[in-house]
């Protein structure tokens, strides 16, 4: 008899909608009047598009969000959205948008819309970050939650290839690692499952054709079912060297993750048989293609999509190893195979050669 808890994240999901024609229905439907726009500067266009399309019910843009929510970033943002004096907001964008949006609900309490618009899937989790001091905290707080998450597929159609396969292993990232965590689920393997098959069927015809409308609507299925697996499990080792390579030394978030996904699934896979099985299956092809080792077959389809493959090319030095191995040593995170200084140390060194 297998035993478990699952808690579901009270969130309302419009999927497939195209996000200028429904936003003012959503801002009314949870009762607000006054929303701000949160977006990137690069997207500054976008999120003037959106608050035209919500008229009136718009106060204002704000186009500050940047990677990892710097502090100030997150103070100046709800100082201007309170002097808006605006009721809730609506991020427009990836995860550093959402991010942004966080930061506000946490401090002000007001709601939030999301529209995602990469694979981070950040719009599904309690998971809140800030950075001061060149160091990044995370936390989990119900009231980050958005209320309400759209969907849009064609606002995707424009993130440049290299961005949307490596925001898709950053997606994946969240899933395999969910199939191992220590608070998983049948109902979140579920998720998992289904969420690493429409990613990785979908990310090569985005390849082919970034604006192949059904290939970016499977991704972004995908990418919301592995946001859900984030949301609800604890990361393992994965993770946490991501985040201290993010953090220590400033490596892109979805690259990183892109590089280092296949080497820790390596070295985990012995330890996680029922992982493996499902794995196996979310890979495989739909002919039923059997797939033994998943780390080398997420490794394969890196190199195919063009992806990343090694930390050297995201710029670490080789003398970085052994700091960020300390660091990793010396973080809490659980993780199914137990690690030690030699082990992550053959992980980092492998992803920074990029051999597997
Ligand atoms: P991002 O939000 O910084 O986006 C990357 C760049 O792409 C930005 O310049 C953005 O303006 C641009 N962009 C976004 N969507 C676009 C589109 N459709 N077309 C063209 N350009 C587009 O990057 P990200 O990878 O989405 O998010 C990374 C951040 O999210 C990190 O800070 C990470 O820590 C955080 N994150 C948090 C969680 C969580 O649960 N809290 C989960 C995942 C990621």
């Amino acid at each position: 008899m297998r035993e478990f808890v699952y808690q579901a994240h009270p969130m309302r999901v419009r999927f497939g909608v195209r996000a200028f024609d429904v936003i003012a229905e959503e801002v009314e439907h949870l009762g607000l009047q006054r929303v701000a726009v949160l977006c990137t500067p690069g997207r500054a266009e976008l999120g003037q598009a959106l608050a035209r399309a919500l008229g009136s019910l718009c106060v204002g843009v704000i186009a500050k969000a940047v990677m990892h929510v710097p502090r100030e970033v997150a103070a100046e943002t709800i100082a201007e959205v309170q002097a808006l004096g605006a009721d809730g907001c609506v991020s427009i964008g990836g995860g550093s948008a959402i991010g942004l949006g966080k930061a506000v609900a946490m401090e002000t309490g007001l709601a939030t819309i999301a529209i995602p618009t990469t694979y981070a899937g950040s719009e599904m989790t309690t998971v809140w970050g800030m950075t001061a001091d060149g160091h990044k905290t995370t936390g989990r707080n119900e009231s980050v939650l958005p209320k309400s998450v759209i969907y849009d597929p064609e606002l995707t159609t424009g993130l440049p290839v290299e961005t949307s396969i490596t925001s898709g292993f950053n997606a994946l990232a969240h899933a395999v690692e969910a199939l191992y965590a220590p608070n998983s689920s049948p109902i979140i393997s579920l998720m998992a499952e289904e969420g690493i098959r429409a990613l990785t069927s979908a990310l090569p015809g985005i390849r082919a054709n970034p604006e192949a409308l059904e290939a970016r609507s499977d991704a972004l299925y995908g990418a919301w079912l592995c946001g859900t697996c984030l949301g609800s499990t604890t990361m393992s080792l994965h993770h946490k060297i991501c985040h201290v390579l993010g953090g220590t030394l400033n490596l892109p978030h979805a690259d990183t993750h892109t590089v280092m996904l296949p080497h820790v699934l390596a070295f985990n896979q012995p330890a996680v048989p029922e992982a493996v099985t499902a794995l196996s299956r979310a890979l495989g092809s739909p002919q039923g293609t059997a797939i033994t080792d998943p780390a080398r077959s997420l490794w394969e389809l890196a190199r195919e999509l063009g992806a990343p493959t090694s930390l050297q090319d995201l710029g670490m030095k080789q003398e970085d190893i052994p700091p960020i191995v300390r660091d990793v040593l010396n973080s809490s995170y659980g993780n199914p195979r137990e690690v030690s200084e030699e082990s992550i140390t053959r992980i980092i060194t492998a992803a920074w050669t990029g051999r597997l």
